[in-house]
């Protein structure tokens, strides 16, 4: 008796590190240096050529959520104050505020783009209202020129979670350097790059930055690095704050220099993927994830696609037929509204999100990486139309 061999497994994600990183990486174990030092000091500036804005000051975290609380604090979000943010994120872009003891807003999302509805921001608007934090859902761009308008017209500060827009362009510009307060992204396991956990704060705004940096690590006067590295005696500095554990390490750090040089190579084949699916489930009762404005970048960190009302299976039964044909997926997200924490605590109904309850109740996401290829495509895509027929 034959039995056929299942295909393997195929990932919802996987990092893509390369020779170069592993090389870079045991470069600094061997350097004998290797919590915050040179390499996430050169990891900031070549973030910063990256994003070919030298106005801009680079300030490298251990993750994204350490780099939105330590924005919103240098922003001066605190207890009383208000915080308006999408319902269809991941948690962290919320929960920073509380830890500073400000209120979350939630509001709703444009349903073409999945990104926060800035009428909805308008409307939310108070006057505690202090900070606006926009995410760029999947990869593309918020509408931040409005959002910007907005903000400024009320006097409100804006932080941006670029988590998954690395990179991103809106209007023309990389996200990055579109005019916001602070803008901060991820190098989580699985987003565009990836330093294991860590994260990146850019800001053209010196104060901000100089608290920043003080604040990252315990609220001393200057990083370990400095501190060896001036004439002010190595022993000393000044604790100006309580201020938080937030480093980079060296070991990361490295690692990120060298996806950072990838960026652009990570991003095409994306978009190519992207494209690939695209083509492949055209004409099924799925609504597509939305395309870039002509001539901006997309980062494509997820291909997030919705059920079309009427398809003939739910997005449950999808996902599971999907599993049970070894394709590995994922949902984006469940919004907050709908967590008990957030729920609870701001008495929030699934009638005040009616498109991001829409979205969610018919969304998944598909593998999408670098290492996948265009037959791992055509596989996904010939199971979803299986299960849709
Ligand atoms: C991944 C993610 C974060 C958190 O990033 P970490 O680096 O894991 O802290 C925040 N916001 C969004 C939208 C994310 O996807």
């Amino acid at each position: 008796m034959t039995t056929a061999a299942a295909p393997p497994f195929l990932p919802f994600a996987l990092p893509d590190i390369g020779e170069e990183e592993i090389a870079e990486v045991v470069d600094t174990l061997r350097s004998g240096w290797v919590t915050t030092g040179p390499k996430a000091k050169r990891f900031e500036r070549d973030f910063v050529a990256f994003l070919g804005d030298d106005t801009l000051q680079a300030l490298a975290v251990n993750s994204a959520t350490a780099g939105l609380h330590l924005a919103l604090e240098a922003v001066g979000v605190g207890p009383g104050d208000e915080v308006i943010t999408t319902t269809h994120t991941f948690t962290a872009t919320a929960e920073v505020a509380r830890y500073l003891g400000a209120d979350v807003v939630l509001v709703d999302i444009d349903p073409a783009t999945l990104c926060i509805d800035v009428a909805a921001v308008d409307a939310a608007i108070t006057p505690r209202t202090k900070a606006v934090v926009p995410v760029h859902f999947a990869g593309l761009a918020a509408d931040m020129t409005a959002l910007l308008a907005l903000a400024r017209r009320h006097g409100l500060r804006v932080v941006e979670d670029a988590a998954h827009a690395l990179p991103t362009t809106c209007g023309g510009q990389w996200v990055g350097t579109l005019g916001s307060d602070a803008t901060v992204f991820s190098f989580y396991a699985n987003k565009t790059i990836t330093t294991g956990e860590g994260g990146m704060v850019v800001t053209r705004d010196e104060a901000i930055a100089k608290r920043i940096g003080v604040m990252r690590l315990h609220g001393m006067s200057r990083d370990a690095f400095d501190r060896f590295n001036t004439t002010v005696p190595s022993w000393y500095y000044e604790i100006v704050a309580p201020g938080y554990k937030y480093n980079l390490t060296d070991i990361a750090a490295a690692l990120g220099l060298q996806q950072l040089r990838r960026a652009h190579a990570f991003q095409q084949r994306r978009a190519a993927l992207a494209a690939q699916y695209d083509a492949a489930l055209a004409g099924l009762p799925l609504v597509l994830p939305p395309q870039p404005a002509p001539g901006d970048v997309h980062a494509w960190h997820l291909y997030a696609l919705r059920l079309a009302d009427g398809a003939p299976i739910g997005r449950d039964a999808l996902i599971a037929g999907l599993f049970a044909a070894g394709i590995g997926c994922s949902v984006h997200y469940i919004p907050l509204h709908l967590q008990p924490y957030w729920r609870d605590r701001y008495q929030l109904t699934p009638a005040q999100f009616p498109h991001s309850q829409h979205a969610y109740e018919r969304s998944l996401s598909l593998p999408l990486y670098t290492r996948m290829n265009e037959a791992d495509v055509q596989r996904v895509a010939a199971a979803v139309r299986q299960l849709l027929s």
